[in-house]
């Protein structure tokens, strides 16, 4: 299915109301394995379920905004470290204004 990845959920759009949508990541508890859920809103927040190990970087982007989790089986608590390598780029063509030359 495609769908638009750039825009953040806290961004209406197609008239929908977006209140309380955000995706999920599923994260192994580091002590005991449980997976715990870790919901996101900076992706697409189609209430879509990830493994941690292959989510999208604009989803991730916002793994721990309730973090530290709490795990349900040996109380643990965690989070996610994560550093992003590469950013997947995105390009947009305007048109240059008529009327302006620029510096050059
Ligand atoms: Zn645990």
């Amino acid at each position: 299915m495609a769908r638009p990845k750039s825009e953040a959920c806290n961004e209406p759009h197609d008239g929908a109301s977006l209140m309380g949508m955000y995706d999920t990541i599923n994260v192994p508890c580091p002590n005991c394995g449980k997976t715990a859920e870790f919901q996101t809103k900076s992706g697409p927040c189609n209430l879509d379920v990830y493994d941690l190990y292959n989510v999208p970087v604009d989803v991730l982007m916002d793994v721990n905004r309730h973090a530290p989790a709490t795990c349900a089986a040996c109380g643990t608590l965690f989070e996610v470290k994560f550093r992003v390598a590469v950013m997947e780029a995105r390009s947009v063509i305007v048109a240059r204004d008529a009327g302006s030359k620029g510096t050059s």
